[in-house]
């Protein structure tokens, strides 16, 4: 079982509800979408042909052996877009029978089903303003898990929000799933954005990207 993989590095998780934690990033190579702000073009074609013990050794490596602990060593598969790989649920269930704390992050346009119910999914709902709106399958919101879930909307610019607002409330997915609204790095203004969650009090979390804060927009492998 071989992936193509951009790289392997450990950061300090930059979005989402567990930002802050230490985290090691596997990045698959390749991406179907083209997302207008997307921030990770280098991970399209760019990679080495990986067997699945060289991954897991790389991993090991880097964050130590698995422990079954609270506050295991926590992993997240990314891309990229991971689950264009047709093994990406193999690694990820190898992943977690080592017993570290594993996430993916996906754009939401690929199956969820054969992804284990105990990953963490990190699911981008693309908006207009990505250009890439209509990649989504609706049946992903089937398999996410209340608590544990996330969905995340970049959001490019004012109408963006109206649009993610709008989408969410329809299916009443404040009511059931963590929703993360961000600004998209450079587009939206993060004030703007807060003023307005706050204006409206919607039940979202407010995120910016910790990792570009820390190192800066254009620095890769953090
Ligand atoms: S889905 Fe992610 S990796 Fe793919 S183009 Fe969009 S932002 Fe980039």
């Amino acid at each position: 079982m071989k992936f193509k993989v951009n790289e392997i590095f450990t950061s300090i998780q930059g979005e989402g509800t567990r930002a802050g934690r230490v985290c090691c990033f596997i990045r698959l190579t390749g991406c179907p979408l083209r997302c207008v702000y997307c921030d990770t073009e280098y991970a399209f074609y760019n990679g080495q042909m990986k067997d699945l013990k060289e991954i897991l050794d790389e991993v090991i490596k880097q964050v130590g052996t698995p422990r079954p602990e609270i506050n295991a060593p926590f992993v997240e598969l990314t891309g990229g877009e991971p689950l264009a790989h047709p093994h990406a649920p193999d690694l990820l269930r190898h992943l977690l029978t080592l017993q570290y704390e594993v996430a993916i992050e996906t754009a939401g346009s690929h199956d969820l089903s054969s992804v284990p119910s105990e990953i963490i999914k990190i699911v981008d709902r693309k908006t207009p303003g990505s250009g890439e709106v209509d990649q989504w399958l609706e049946t992903n919101l089937k398999y996410l898990v209340p608590g544990q879930d996330e969905l995340k909307f970049v959001l490019v610019n004012e109408s963006d929000y109206e649009w993610s607002k709008k989408w969410c409330l329809k299916r009443s997915i404040f009511d059931q799933h963590t929703v993360l609204f961000s600004p998209a790095w450079g587009s939206l203004n993060p004030q703007w954005l807060a003023e307005k969650i706050i204006q409206d009090q919607l039940p979202v979390r407010f995120q910016t990207q910790l990792h570009k804060v820390i190192w800066g927009a254009d620095r890769t492998g953090v």
